[in-house]
């Protein structure tokens, strides 16, 4: 008699991290400082501004790259002669990769919008309470439209409308 389940839930999905550069330290390694501000400085002065726009960039330019290897690697894949058993993990992939690229066209659309925000003198400001959402913030995902605790608040609702 042996109680260990097989196939069923234990099985949870294959670990879908796609390396994304949403922190602070990967854009760091695109030669973005953190922005350090002037004494006095007011919130999202034009150099902030300039800051933020630079940063969602290279992060746009990042992805789209990205993206072309995807491309890439499901032609190679496609041309891969896959015997039988290797079928589920090439299917596996190529799921993955899909998925991987569709979260990576919304989060272009998301950077297009936050660029769109920074033309409009908009960006840096909760979209929900109006307080500002802070540049360290901002620094560890550009494309934030919410400050801390309306995120907080949006995810224990979401959380819920979907039990
Ligand atoms: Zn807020």
């Amino acid at each position: 008699m042996s109680t260990e389940t097989k196939g069923g839930t234990t099985k949870k999905r294959a670990n879908a991290k796609v390396s994304s550069p949403t922190t602070t330290q990967t854009l760091l390694s695109y030669g973005v400082k953190p922005y350090e501000p002037k004494k006095g400085e007011e919130y999202m002065s034009k150099e902030q501004l300039e800051h933020f726009r630079k940063l969602l960039n290279i992060w746009k330019k990042a992805l789209l790259e990205g993206g072309d290897e995807t491309i890439h690697d499901l032609k190679s894949l496609a041309e891969v002669p896959a015997d039988v058993s290797d079928q589920a993990t090439l299917e596996e992939t190529f799921a993955l990769r899909l998925r991987a690229r569709d979260r990576e066209h919304k989060l272009i659309n998301k950077i297009d919008e936050s660029i769109k925000l920074i033309d409009n003198g908009e960006y840096g400001y909760c979209e929900e309470c109006g307080i500002e959402i802070g540049i360290r913030r901002l620094e560890a995902r550009p494309t934030a439209t919410l400050c801390i605790d309306c995120k907080t608040l949006a995810e224990v609702r979401e959380k819920q409308g979907r039990q």
